[in-house]
């Protein structure tokens, strides 16, 4: 029988996953059975954050364990050097069989390209869920299929060769989905589900971003105004500005107009060739959210497929019980919550990631914990449960303990989040960075460049958001202001603070200012 010592790792990441997205997490939306036996048999983390909420930076962050003004994959556009030390090199030097297989999009080319893995099939940046293109060491070819799929495969070969047959050479697997990214499609076989049924819409669909940051009116994500045709499934007519407004000035996909009082709009379904009519801008809203969520559900249905496959095979060979599991996603993403899709916020559907962990020999069976956990974290765990050294230029914390319910009291319950890709020109998300801790959150907002529009998004001075997220966990109310919270903005500035310290990143507020102005100085 396979030790208990240095198990296996297979770390599953699919993209843009939001945790209400997952049946276990009790979100009320979708049956994900597989993901789900990892909360039965594991751990359900309800705290998990990333520290930057998009993918690139996120996908560094996990490799490296440190926050991305050390790894300077701070936005999109800024790909990871790969001359740079990750925790696959460091599991490879320490005996590890090495894999990487699907989403990598931290860049191509010899300076950018997976390195610390015995093998690795990726997809060029976002990739495609129909017949994509992937890249080894032998350059790209056109794999046919089903994104979701190619990629469960080459992970199951990977566990048939690497697995049960050698056992004194454990194997560190990151199997990563491209999927639920958009634009949403689904494999054929799960384009029934929902047909016949309209799914929950969040009471806060229609927030009107009052008592909040100006970033969040100005962000270009939300449903009822800022989806494209392609996005829903519909087939965009021919035509200029009267079809709706380009996504971007140099593509050709363009938005699905909101409607204004008195007008009408026909919008044909490309897969039932169904016309539908809409002339009340309400109604069309509802329509777009609906067409929205079944098209992101459908699309993770594939996922938790995958992870059924990946876990009946680790039954089947003997090797569930010496195989540390990890199910999470790079980021969350906002299902509908204030009118949104898409993520980049600190705001908590964008910054709390689902994970779920499962390692029979030390991790309790059905627990949960909402201790804080993030993503710089985890590349120091995976190199604790191989037994391996943490290098000292990691930012992050082992989780072990944490998931064995012995943390010691010294643990921070602190996550720090930065979004550096000020203003890009999808999204106008601007940038932003700030703590969350077991009940506060606090969010400062510098608005003091010009972004990547090229104009200043507005007159707006830096602005400080503070939400309880205990009494307000749809962050609804802007406290940063109230007279009966200062104390409490004066501590988590304080927190704030402390961390930007100790990893090192340069403030962009001064605080003795900002005390001062509050009338705390
Ligand atoms: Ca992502």
């Amino acid at each position: 029988m396979p030790t208990t010592d240095r198990p296996n790792i297979l770390f599953i990441m699919s993209d843009d996953h939001a945790f209400r997205a997952i049946s276990a997490y009790g979100g009320g939306l979708n049956h994900t059975p597989n993901i789900d036996r990892l909360a039965r048999d594991g751990l359900r983390h309800d705290a998990c954050y990333v520290t930057n909420s998009i993918c690139t930076p996120a996908r560094a962050a996990i490799l490296t364990g440190t926050y991305n003004h050390v790894n300077l994959v701070t936005t999109l556009d800024t790909h990871m050097d790969n001359r740079l030390p990750n925790v696959a090199r460091h599991l490879r030097a320490g005996g590890y069989r090495t894999g990487m297989f699907g989403k990598w999009h931290l860049g191509e080319g010899p300076a950018h390209e997976p390195v610390g893995f015995d093998e690795w099939c990726v997809f060029p940046g976002q990739g495609d869920y129909f017949d994509p293109v992937m890249i080894d060491r032998d350059g790209p070819r056109t794999v046919p299929g089903y994104a979701t799929d190619i990629v469960t495969d080459q992970c199951l070969d990977f566990i048939d060769r690497h697995g049960a047959q050698d056992k004194d050479q454990p194997f560190f697997l990151m199997c990563h989905h491209k999927a639920p990214h958009r634009h949403f499609q689904c494999h054929p076989r799960h384009r029934h589900l929902w047909q016949d049924e309209d799914l929950p819409i969040p009471e806060n669909f229609d927030d009107d971003y009052s008592n909040r940051a100006a970033a969040a009116e100005a962000a270009r994500m939300r449903v009822r105004r800022d989806m494209t045709y392609e996005d829903l499934g519909l087939v965009q007519p021919e035509g200029g500005a009267e079809v709706g407004e380009l996504l971007w000035s140099e593509g050709r996909l363009r938005l699905i107009p909101d409607l204004a009082e008195g007008e009408s709009i026909d919008l044909l379904c490309a897969e039932s060739g169904e016309i539908f009519h809409f002339d009340d801008p309400a109604e069309l809203a509802r329509f777009k959210y609906q067409r929205y969520i079944k098209r992101y559900l459908r699309t993770v249905q594939a996922i938790d497929d995958s992870v059924g496959r990946l876990l009946d095979r680790l039954e089947e060979t003997g090797q569930a019980e010496n195989t540390l599991v990890i199910y999470t996603s790079d980021q969350g993403f906002f299902l509908g919550e204030h009118g949104w899709f898409d993520k980049r916020f600190m705001y908590e559907e964008s910054l709390k990631a689902p994970f779920l962990v499962r390692h029979p020999a030390g991790i309790t069976a059905g627990t949960t914990t909402r201790r804080i956990a993030c993503n710089v974290d985890f590349a120091p765990t995976f190199l604790d449960y191989a037994g391996l050294p943490v290098p000292s230029y990691m930012q992050g914390n082992s989780l072990r303990p944490m998931f064995e319910d012995r943390l010691g009291e010294d643990w921070d319950d602190l996550a720090y989040h930065r979004y550096w890709m000020h203003n890009d020109i999808f999204h106008h998300a601007w940038a932003h960075y700030g703590v969350r801790d077991d009940r506060y959150k606090l969010i400062h907002w510098y608005n003091d460049d010009l972004g990547q529009l090229g104009a200043r998004p507005n007159d707006a001075q830096p602005e400080w958001e503070l939400f309880d997220c205990q009494e307000d966990p749809f962050e609804m109310q802007n406290l940063a202001k109230d007279p009966a919270h200062a104390e409490v903005f004066r501590r988590m500035l304080g927190k704030l603070d402390r961390r930007m310290a100790d990893i090192g990143d340069v403030p962009e507020h001064d605080s003795g200012a900002v005390l001062a102005e509050l009338g705390l100085a």
